[in-house]
């Protein structure tokens, strides 16, 4: 067993932190009051080879292993959680089933542009009617000549007002169950696509979330990603991978947490002495440091087991439940120890908190996850 991380995977989180103290801690509670997607940020992020870090370099990406790109999602997260993420959904979920399961002729049109950082790509399973219950989607795909004409209404569709390519899931049988759903790669250009409802977050505010509507939209029969009725699996996979970039991204809301509890608890003075010395703020700090590792390992053996190409979808599933829930319970715990001034726009921890919520929710409520976990440890 071995706990290092090679070199170069220590060169790249170094690099990306300097990347955040420069470009995104300072506009990171700009963006966030203003619910604004920081374009001029995904540029630097596309000039500096980071949207496609798991994406082979012939295809436009970086070549990184997976375990590194979680590192990079960990490292974006510390300074803003919604970067993290549309980074995670982008080249963790979008590419990466291009890359898996795309003809090479989708892999040119659609995967480069999106690895080189050209535009984001966004993942539409979730409708109206079907959350948890992904078999409750209506949106349909029936195929016309040479083009497959897609009806219905995605929702919570996040990059969905800034992507340039979705991955839309369709019933091409609903007679055939869990082998009638299709994946269908639509460019934003599409005739009969456009994006709907835009929603305001409590938290998360600057990845942008939005309804997708699909009339009549056609996309050639080429689209097509994989084969017709692979579409369920092909989402599980696609969870899979994503569910270890949300334990990344919690991992890094812990680490800002701890560090600002550490700060903080050390510079406020009451009674006479920093907050830090009295034992009931140092013992939720100890709490906050030992979560923080434990989700960190579950959500790094994770990624090393999908990157050594074992089964993996149980860990990703309990690395999401306890660096979720971790990250709720320390963010409300941080808010805690900075009193009043915690509660104000400003602190930062203000902001930990409400975009932690979020990640026991997105691809897999925590009771969905324990589902995930029980439905493998008892059978
Ligand atoms: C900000 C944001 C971004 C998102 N991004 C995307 C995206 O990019 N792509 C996409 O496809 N979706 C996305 N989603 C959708 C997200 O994945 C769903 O919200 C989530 O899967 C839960 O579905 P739901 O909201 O319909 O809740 P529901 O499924 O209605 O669940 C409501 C509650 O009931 C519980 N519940 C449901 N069924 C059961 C059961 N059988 N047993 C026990 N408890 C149950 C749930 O755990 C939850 O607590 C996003 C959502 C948000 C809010």
């Amino acid at each position: 067993m071995d706990f290092k991380f090679t070199e170069e995977q220590e060169l790249i989180r170094k690099n990306v932190r300097e990347f955040c103290l420069k470009n995104v801690e300072p506009i990171a509670a700009e963006i966030d009051e203003n619910s604004r997607h920081p374009a001029e940020l995904f540029q630097k992020l596309s000039d500096g080879g980071w949207m496609g870090i798991p994406i082979p370099q012939e295809y436009g990406g970086a070549g990184a292993d997976f375990l590194t790109s979680i590192i990079v999602v960990e490292e974006l997260s510390r300074s803003c959680a919604s970067t993290g993420f549309t980074i995670s959904t982008h080249a963790g979920i979008v590419c990466t089933m291009i890359l898996l399961f795309g003809t090479e002729e989708q892999k040119k049109n659609y995967l480069t542009p999106m690895a080189e950082g050209r535009h984001l790509g966004a993942f539409a399973l979730t409708e109206p009617g079907a959350g948890t219950d992904v078999m409750a989607v209506t949106t349909a795909a029936v195929l016309d000549g040479s083009d497959y004409v897609i009806n219905g209404t995605k929702t919570f569709t996040s990059n969905g007002p800034t992507a340039g390519t979705y991955l839309v899931f369709a019933w091409t049988d609903k007679s055939a169950g869990r082998k009638g759903m299709s994946t269908f790669i639509v460019p934003r250009e599409a005739p009969g696509f456009r994006v709907g409802e835009h929603f305001k977050k409590m938290g998360l505010r600057s990845s942008q979330t939005s309804e997708l509507i699909f009339k009549d939209c056609r996309v050639s029969k080429n689209n097509l990603l994989g084969k017709e009725g692979a579409g369920l699996p092909m989402a599980m996979a696609g969870f899979d991978g994503g569910r270890i970039g949300i334990a990344a991204q919690c991992v890094g809301i812990l680490q800002a947490a701890l560090d600002e509890s550490i700060r903080y608890s050390k510079e406020r003075i009451q009674f006479g002495s920093p907050i830090a010395r009295n034992q009931a703020i140092a013992w939720m700090i100890a709490d906050m440091a030992t979560d923080l590792s434990a989700a960190r390992f579950l959500a790094y053996h994770a990624a090393w087991l999908k990157d050594q190409k074992l089964p993996f979808s149980k860990e990703a599933a309990m690395a999401k439940l306890y660096a979720s829930e971790a990250a709720m319970r320390h963010t409300v715990k941080a808010v805690q120890i900075h009193g009043g001034y915690g509660y104000c726009k400003g602190a930062k921890v203000e902001r930990l908190m409400r975009d932690a919520k979020i990640t026991e929710i997105y691809e897999g409520t925590s009771e969905a996850m324990r589902m995930v976990i029980s439905g493998t440890v008892l059978r």
